[in-house]
């Protein structure tokens, strides 16, 4: 009777909705391995491509975890945090984003078993962390350094690297030519974080290989005024006027109310309209400037005038273009054209306005301070040279990182099977249950050769023990073997040039673990009602 008049506890709102312990975990666990095995099949150079579109009828065509995680618009609360790992990994390193995801599914899904079993997330955690450590030590110990080589024999080896990362994407049929535009690309911007000196620019229309690098600045002619086709097209070493200004015949009644008591002062107004632009056109001939760009309009009167002075004018220039022109060419952007002085004009070796497919380019080369680069890129349907952008874009980080970093590990899952191998030999002289533990981890980083050869349609399990064995030879001379991708055998990946940057492998396994621990240390999920 006494246990019935016991008022009951209310800690929540009503309507909300919570779930613990183990199911719970159990649950975000198999979410977890959902996501995975959505980007699963998009794994290594024979992986599938992904159709997205959403419900604005975008179709998207990627091959890139990053880009497939954003676009999955994904509900469930834990497994938002493998998108958030493969978002962080692509901004951090740029490429292994499907790597960084299916590692982490990995950990969780070796870890099930042992919760259902009623093992205390916190030793799994602990037992990872370390695991993860050891594994990371030993990537640092196995990396391979290519500091100290010739120039040409380090754009050699750069470029293998980044034919490696493309080989996977949607151009992997052309990655040699790509990857020596993309080495020349980053050789061209030299150190420091000035990325969004390259530029990519598509073009729709052509094959592939008409795509082509520019030692400099390129951009597309928006708008082409009458008059522009007696502009000269080409020039060599022409000083460079940047502007911020309209050079535009204006009607000045937009800006200024005009009352006039006499019709005969019309005439007046007409000509003071025409002596300032008159007047701005001078003082940019004066300048001496051959090639004058604007981000706002330059006219019809203002195309003719500087056609008949044999000079090359743009207008609308995108922001981003211009500054990158500026930085290029060393100009400033001028607000005003009323003392331009020498040092404000930009200038570089060639100048050239150029037919590419509809489009008409203009394209600065030779830039003398500015340390820029532009890919044009060609290429059938819109969205394949968006994947290809996506691609490059992949590639251009793995050079830039390689060059800084410099020190290169095994790829084809040569990598992984080495440090699963080595886990496993640590673990023996680990008393306790730890012991299972770090050989769960080990074990799940033979997920990435596994999928490269489910990917590939190879016999998984039979490349796999090859693998094993191979990892397993006391010399350690079976280190850098790893799948074959084009035999469906084990090949020594180093020789072949199947390379990835160390960093993004250490990366991988640092977010990847930090992430399956994250899930592994919630066992509640509270959803407050809606207000
Ligand atoms: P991620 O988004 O993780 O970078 P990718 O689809 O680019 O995924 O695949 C990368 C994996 O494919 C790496 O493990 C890499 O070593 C492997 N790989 C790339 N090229 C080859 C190749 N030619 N042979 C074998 N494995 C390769
Ligand atoms: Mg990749």
């Amino acid at each position: 009777m006494a246990a019935m008049m016991q008022p009951q506890i209310i800690l929540l709102k009503e309507g909300t909705d919570t779930s613990q312990g183990k199911a719970q975990l159990v649950s975000n666990i198999n979410a977890c391995t959902a996501v995975a095995d959505v980007v699963r099949s998009t794994l290594g150079p024979r992986g599938m491509d992904k159709l997205i579109h959403d419900d604005k009828g975008t179709v998207t065509i990627s091959n890139d975890g990053a880009t497939i995680m954003k676009l999955l618009d994904i509900v469930h609360p834990a497994a938002k945090i493998l998108v958030d790992i493969a978002k962080s990994q692509d901004s951090e390193v740029g490429d292994g984003t499907t790597t960084v995801v299916l590692l982490a599914a990995e950990f969780l899904r070796e870890a099930k078993p042992f919760i259902e079993d009623g093992v205390h997330p916190q030793n799994l955690i602990r037992s990872f962390r370390n695991a993860s450590y050891k594994a990371i030590q030993k990537v640092k110990e196995l990396a391979k350094s290519i500091e100290g080589q010739s120039l040409e024999e380090k754009k050699r080896l750069l470029s293998k690297c980044a034919a490696t990362t493309l080989s996977s994407k949607l151009i992997g049929g052309e990655k040699e030519f790509f990857a020596s535009m993309v080495v020349d690309a980053v050789g061209a911007i030299g150190d420091g974080d000035r990325l969004n000196m390259i530029g990519i620019k598509k073009v729709p229309g052509g094959t592939m290989r008409d795509s082509f690098l520019v030692n400099g600045v390129a951009f597309k002619k928006t708008f082409s005024y009458a008059g522009f086709e007696q502009q000269p097209k080409k020039f060599l070493n022409p000083k460079i006027l940047l502007l911020n200004i309209e050079l535009e015949l204006k009607s000045e009644k937009e800006n200024a109310e005009i009352r006039l008591s006499d019709p005969s002062q019309y005439q007046s107004i007409v000509d003071a309209e025409w002596n300032i632009i008159y007047d701005k056109l001078d003082k940019c001939v004066q300048s001496g400037a051959k090639v004058v760009l604007s981000r706002l309009a330059i006219g019809d009167l203002a195309t003719q005038y500087f056609a008949d002075r044999d000079i090359f004018c743009a207008g609308r220039v995108a922001e981003e273009d211009l500054l990158r022109v500026a930085a290029a060419t060393g100009g400033t952007v001028q607000t005003s054209v009323n003392n331009v002085v020498d040092e404000v004009l930009g200038t570089c070796e060639h100048f050239e306005e150029r037919q590419v497919g509809n489009e008409r380019f203009n394209i600065f080369s030779g830039c003398p301070s500015g340390r820029t680069a532009t890919i044009v890129l060609r290429g059938g349907a819109d969205q394949f040279i968006e994947e290809a952008e996506r691609s490059l874009h992949d590639a251009i980080m793995i050079v830039r990182r390689a060059t800084k970093n410099s020190t290169v590990v095994a790829g084809g899952g040569a990598i992984d099977m080495e440090i699963s191998k080595y886990l496993r030999q640590e673990s023996r002289a680990i008393a306790g249950k730890s012991q299972f533990f770090i050989n769960s981890y080990a074990k799940a980083l033979e997920v990435i050769p596994r999928q490269l050869c489910d990917n590939a349609g190879f016999d998984a399990t039979d490349v796999l023990n090859k693998l094993r064995q191979k990892h397993a030879l006391p010399t350690g001379e079976g280190a850098p073997y790893g799948v074959d991708i084009n035999t469906g055998g084990i090949a020594d990946s180093f020789a072949n040039f199947v390379w990835e940057p160390a960093v993004v492998k250490i990366n991988a396994i640092n977010a990847a673990t930090e992430a399956a621990c994250l899930i592994l240390s919630v066992d509640e999920t509270v959803k407050n009602p809606k207000e």
